[in-house]
C-alpha cells in the first residue's frame, strides 16, 4: 500500500519535472524569437535609412516652411514608395533628435513622413512612447539601430524601429542633433509568433521527455492488469467454490474447475447451455426465476438453491450472483459463485438435534427439580412434623436423643433440596424476584422465628435491632431477602457454641455503601453477572429518590474464619476446611447463594471475622420505599422493670423501650425490682430458672398480674404451665418488637400468650393430597383441640364446601396438589362458587418451600395465612391464634 503510494507520488514528480522544463524551455523560445523580431525591424529601419542623404534633411527645420523645398518633396516621395512597398508598413518618418547645449533638455521633431493627418505627421515625433524614447535615444547615442516594444492604440497593434541617417561631413555636430528615420509597422502578428515559438519550444520539450515516460507508464500498467487477471484467472481456476459466467441470455461463457468437479459436467459440455439445465427444476423452480429477474434488474442475489449433478442426483448450494457492469453502466454479464452446503446442512441439522436434546434435558432437568422439590420434601416434610409429635410424647433420654437427631438430619435434608433447587435456578438464569411491598423489620423476626428453636437448643441468644429510620415497608421479594437472614442467622447459630447472634438493620449512609467491598471472586461473579444479567428486568424501575439502601448485619462470636478464606467464601461448594464439613455439616452452597440473591436485590455482601472472635456477615439491599404509615409506638412514660442479666439482650430491650418512651428500671435479677416503682416487670428465664421456679412460690412483691416471663421458644408445656403462677403472660425469645409493645400497651395481651397450648375448638377442612401430610395435620389440629375434615384434592374440597359450607371455620390448604392446586381452588372458593360462606371463609396456605414465590400471590388472590411445611405445632397454634383474633374483630 505504502509503496504504491510512494510510485504514485514520484511519478507525479517526474510528470512536474517535465512540465517545468517544457515551460522554460517555452519562455526561452519566446524571448528568443522576441529578440530576433526586433533585430528584424531595427535592420529593416537601417537598410532604408541608407536611402536618405544626411545633406537635404539639414537643409530642413521641420517646420511648414519645409514643405516648399524640393528636397522636402524628394524626401517625402521617397518615404512613401517605402511606406506602399509593404501593407504591413503603417508610416516611415524622418525625425531630428536633438540635445539641448546647455540644460540638458531633449527634444524630438519630425522632418517628414510618409503620410500625412491633417496638419500633424503621423507617426512622428508627437506620439512616441517611452520604450519609443529610450531605444530613440540609445538610436542616437550608439549610432546603432535599434526597436522598441510593440504598442498599442485605436487602430491596433504596432512595433517602431528606429535607424540613424548617416551625416554627411557638413562639420554639423551629430553629438547635440541627429536625423534619424522611423519604421512604424502592424505587430499584430507578433504576440502569435510569440505564443508559437514559446508553445513550440515547451511542446517539443514535453513530447521528446512525456511521451517515453506515458508510454512506459502505459505498457506497466498493461503488464500490471495482465497479472492481475492472470491471479484472478488462476484464483477462479484454483478455487473451491464454484464460479461460472453467465451472459444476458444465462448461458454459461465460462466455468472454473471447482464447478466442474462439483457437478460432474466438464466444461466443454457447459459452456453455450442455459444454467437451468443444470439447475433442479422442482420446488425451487420459482426461487430460481427470482434470481434471473433480481440480477437482470442490477441487484446482487443471494440464497439457497438445488443444482443436478450429471448423475442426475441433486444437491443444495448457497451463493452469489452478481451482475457485471460496463463503464457505461450496463449489465455485460453475470458471474455466480456458489459453494456444495450439504456437509453445513447434515452439520446443521444435527445441531438443531443436539440443540433440541439439550432442551428437552434442561426441560427434564427442571422438570426433575420441581419433583424432587415436591416429591423428596413431603415424605421429609412428613418425618419432621411425625418426629415433633413424638417429642412430644413421653419418651426415655435416648429415645429422645434418636428421634431429635432423626428430625435435625431431615431438617438438613430438606435444607439442602432447597439449596439445590436454588442454586440451579440461578445457574440457569430462572430465579425471578417477585417484588412486594413488605416490612423488613417482619423479615427479620420471620427468619428468627424459623431459628428459635435451633438457638434456643443451643442457649444462644438471638437478638436484632433496627434504627428508627428504617422505612415501615420496602418494595422487595420478601420470601428472598428472609432467606438470606435465614441463611447467614442459620450459619451464624450454627456455627456459635456460646455468645449471641445479633442481627441490626439501618439505612446505609454514602460512605457506609462506598466502603462496602465484596469479596472479589471470579467465579461468584461470573455467576452472579449470568443471573442477574438474566433477572435484570425483574427490578422495579424506580426514580432513585423514591429508593432506599438498607443495610443488615448479622454478628456472632462464634468460631470465626480465617481471614485467607474470606475470598473464597462466596464461592458454590465451598467450605472453609474439610474438618468444618465433618463437624458442621452443610454443602457450602448458603453463601454463594446469598451472594446471588443479595446482588439481584441491588445490594452487595461482605464479610469480616477474626478466628475465634466470631463474624460479621453484612450485605445491602436497594428497594423501592413502599408508601406505609409508620406505625406510632408510644408507652408514655409507662414505668417498666426490666430484670434481664447484663448483656445484649438487656441492650436491645432497653433500648426499645426508651424508644417507645418508657421509663425503664433496669436490674440483674427481679429481686432487685422488689421496693423500686414500676408498673409491669419483663423478666428473663431460661431452663434452668424456670426449672427453679416451678418449685418455688411468688413473691408478693412481684404479683403475677403485673409480672412478663421472656422464655426461651423451646421450654416445654410443663415448666410454661408451672410459670404461670409467677407471670401472667409468658413472651416467647426472640421478641416481636411489634408483638412487645401490643403486650406492653394492653392492646392484643392475649396474642402474646405462649402459655400451654390452647384448645381452640374449630372445625378445620384440610385440603391435601399426600396422605402421610393429612395424617400429620390432623394430629396436630387434634392436639389444639380442632376437627379435621380430610380431602385429598381442589375438586373434592370444593364440592364439601358447596355442600357443608357451615360445617367449617376455616380451610388449611396445600397449594402443590395435582389437577386442581391450591391457587385454582382459592379462586373458584373466592370467586363465590362455592357459595356465600366459604367465599369469606379464612383460608390458610400450606406449601412445602417458603422460598416459592406463591406466598405472595397467594396473599394477592386471597389467601388470608401462610404456613411452611414441615408443620409444626407451634407454627398452626400460632396461625389459629392470629385467625381467632381476626374473627373476634369480626364478629365484635
Ligand atoms: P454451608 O454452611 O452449607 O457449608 P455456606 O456457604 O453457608 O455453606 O458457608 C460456607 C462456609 O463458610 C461454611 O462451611 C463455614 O466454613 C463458613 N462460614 C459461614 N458462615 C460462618 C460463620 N458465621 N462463622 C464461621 N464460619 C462460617
Amino acid at each position: 500500500m505504502l509503496s504504491y503510494h510512494s510510485r504514485k507520488l514520484k511519478i507525479a514528480i517526474v510528470w512536474v519535472a517535465i512540465a517545468l522544463a517544457g515551460g522554460a524551455t517555452g519562455g526561452w523560445a519566446w524571448q528568443a524569437r522576441e529578440r530576433d523580431l526586433l533585430e528584424r525591424i531595427s535592420r529593416r529601419a537601417a537598410r532604408m535609412a541608407v536611402a536618405f542623404d544626411g545633406a537635404d534633411l539639414h537643409r530642413l527645420s521641420g517646420t511648414r516652411a519645409d514643405h516648399d523645398s524640393p528636397a522636402y518633396a524628394r524626401l517625402v516621395r521617397r518615404l512613401r514608395q517605402f511606406h506602399v512597398a509593404d501593407p504591413n508598413v503603417r508610416a516611415v518618418s524622418l525625425v531630428r533628435y536633438s540635445t539641448a547645449a546647455s540644460g540638458g533638455g531633449e527634444r524630438v521633431s519630425t522632418l517628414a513622413a510618409s503620410r500625412h493627418d491633417g496638419d500633424a505627421t503621423t507617426s512622428g515625433a508627437k506620439d512616441l512612447t517611452k520604450r519609443d524614447a529610450s531605444v530613440l535615444r540609445e538610436t542616437f547615442e550608439t549610432g546603432q539601430p535599434g526597436a522598441a516594444q510593440p504598442f498599442s492604440d485605436a487602430q491596433g497593434q504596432w512595433i517602431r524601429g528606429f535607424a540613424p541617417i548617416e551625416p554627411t561631413t557638413s562639420g554639423r555636430d551629430v553629438k547635440s542633433a541627429r536625423e534619424l528615420l522611423v519604421l512604424e509597422m502592424d505587430a499584430r502578428r507578433w504576440q502569435r509568433e510569440l505564443l508559437l515559438a514559446g508553445f513550440q519550444g515547451a511542446f517539443f520539450v514535453w513530447t521528446l521527455l512525456g511521451l517515453p515516460l506515458g508510454v512506459w507508464l502505459a505498457l506497466r500498467r498493461q503488464h500490471e492488469q495482465r497479472d492481475v487477471i492472470r491471479n484472478l484467472s488462476e484464483a477462479m481456476e484454483q478455487s473451491h467454490s464454484a464460479i461460472m459466467i453467465l451472459d444476458l441470455e444465462s448461458r454459461i461463457e465460462f466455468a472454473n474447475r471447482g464447478l466442474c468437479q462439483q457437478i460432474g459436467f466438464s466444461r466443454r459440455e457447459m459452456i453455450g447451455r442455459r444454467w437451468k439445465e443444470f439447475q433442479f427444476a422442482g420446488a425451487a423452480d420459482g426461487h430460481v426465476s427470482d434470481l434471473i429477474a433480481t440480477v437482470k434488474a442490477g441487484q446482487t442475489w443471494e440464497g439457497e438453491w438445488f443444482n443436478k449433478r450429471k448423475d442426475g442426483t441433486t444437491y443444495p448450494v448457497r451463493g452469489v450472483v452478481t451482475p457485471v457492469r460496463l463503464p457505461g453502466g450496463s449489465i455485460s454479464c453475470f458471474v455466480a459463485v456458489f459453494d456444495d452446503v450439504t456437509d453445513t446442512k447434515r452439520r446443521e441439522e444435527e445441531l438443531r438435534e443436539a440443540r433440541d436434546l439439550a432442551m428437552a434435558g434442561d426441560r427434564a432437568k427442571g422438570q426433575f427439580l420441581a419433583t424432587m422439590s415436591h416429591e423428596v420434601r413431603t415424605p421429609l416434610n412428613g418425618i419432621v412434623g411425625f418426629t415433633s409429635l413424638l417429642l412430644d410424647t413421653p419418651l426415655t433420654p435416648e429415645q429422645r436423643e434418636y428421634v431429635q437427631t432423626i428430625r435435625m438430619s431431615t431438617e438438613a435434608l430438606i435444607q439442602l433440596t432447597g439449596d439445590i433447587l436454588d442454586f440451579s435456578r440461578i445457574e440457569s438464569g430462572k430465579l425471578k424476584l417477585d417484588p412486594m411491598a413488605c416490612d423488613p423489620r417482619e423479615c427479620v423476626e420471620d427468619a428468627f422465628d424459623l431459628l428459635a428453636a435451633r438457638a434456643a437448643d443451643k442457649h444462644i441468644e438471638i437478638l436484632h435491632r433496627v434504627a428508627d429510620d428504617v422505612p415501615a415497608a420496602i418494595v422487595i421479594d420478601g420470601g428472598r431477602l428472609r432467606q438470606v437472614l435465614v441463611n447467614l442467622v442459620g450459619n451464624a447459630i450454627k456455627f456459635t457454641e456460646r455468645g449471641e447472634v445479633e442481627v441490626s438493620l439501618a439505612v446505609a449512609s454514602e460512605p457506609e455503601l462506598e466502603h462496602a467491598n465484596p469479596t472479589a471472586d471470579p467465579a461468584a461473579l461470573a455467576l452472579n453477572d449470568h443471573a442477574v444479567s438474566v433477572n435484570a428486568d425483574v427490578r422495579p424501575a424506580v426514580p432513585d429518590e423514591t429508593c432506599c439502601t438498607l443495610v443488615f448485619r448479622v454478628r456472632d462470636t462464634g468460631i470465626g474464619i480465617p481471614p485467607e478464606h474470606h475470598a473464597k467464601l462466596f464461592r458454590p461448594f465451598t467450605q472453609v476446611d474439610e474438618s468444618t464439613t465433618r463437624r458442621y455439616g452443610g454443602t457450602g452452597l448458603g453463601l454463594a447463594i446469598c451472594r446471588n440473591l443479595v446482588e439481584l436485590m441491588g445490594g452487595e455482601i461482605r464479610v469480616e471475622s477474626q478466628t475465634g472472635r466470631g463474624s460479621t456477615f453484612a450485605f445491602t439491599v436497594r428497594a423501592p420505599v413502599a408508601a406505609a404509615q409508620a406505625p406510632v409506638r408510644k408507652l408514655a412514660g409507662l414505668r417498666l422493670g426490666l430484670a434481664v442479666g447484663p448483656g445484649a439482650l438487656r441492650r436491645e430491650l432497653g433500648q426499645l423501650l426508651r424508644s417507645w418512651d418508657a421509663r425503664v428500671i433496669e436490674a440483674d435479677a427481679p429481686e432487685q425490682l422488689i421496693n423500686q416503682e414500676w408498673e409491669l416487670a419483663l423478666v428473663e428465664v431460661d431452663e434452668v430458672i424456670a426449672r427453679a421456679l416451678a418449685v418455688q412460690d411468688p413473691l408478693p412483691e412481684l404479683p403475677p398480674e403485673k409480672s412478663i416471663g421472656l422464655v426461651p421458644v423451646s421450654l416445654s408445656n410443663e415448666l410454661r404451665t408451672a410459670l404461670r403462677k409467677h407471670f401472667g403472660l409468658l413472651v416467647n425469645r426472640p421478641v416481636r418488637h411489634a408483638m412487645l409493645f401490643d403486650v406492653l400497651s394492653g392492646a392484643q395481651p392475649q396474642a402474646a400468650v405462649m402459655a400451654p397450648r390452647t384448645l381452640f375448638g374449630f372445625r378445620v377442612l384440610v385440603v391435601e393430597d399426600n396422605a402421610v401430610n393429612r395424617r400429620l395435620i390432623s394430629r396436630v389440629l387434634e392436639k389444639l383441640g380442632c376437627v379435621a375434615t380430610l380431602v385429598e384434592d381442589g375438586r373434592k374440597a370444593l364440592e364439601e364446601l358447596r355442600q357443608r359450607a357451615e360445617r367449617y371455620d376455616l380451610v388449611l390448604l396445600d397449594l402443590h396438589m395435582p389437577e386442581l392446586d391450591g391457587l385454582a381452588t382459592l379462586r373458584e372458593i373466592r370467586a363465590g362458587n362455592t357459595g356465600a360462606r366459604a367465599q369469606t371463609m379464612w383460608i390458610i396456605a400450606l406449601t412445602a418451600d417458603a422460598r416459592e414465590q406463591q406466598r405472595t400471590r397467594g396473599m394477592a388472590e386471597g389467601l388470608n395465612d401462610y404456613l411452611t411445611k414441615p408443620l409444626s405445632v407451634t407454627d398452626l397454634e400460632t396461625a389459629l391464634r392470629r385467625f381467632r383474633q381476626e374473627w373476634s374483630t369480626r364478629t365484635r
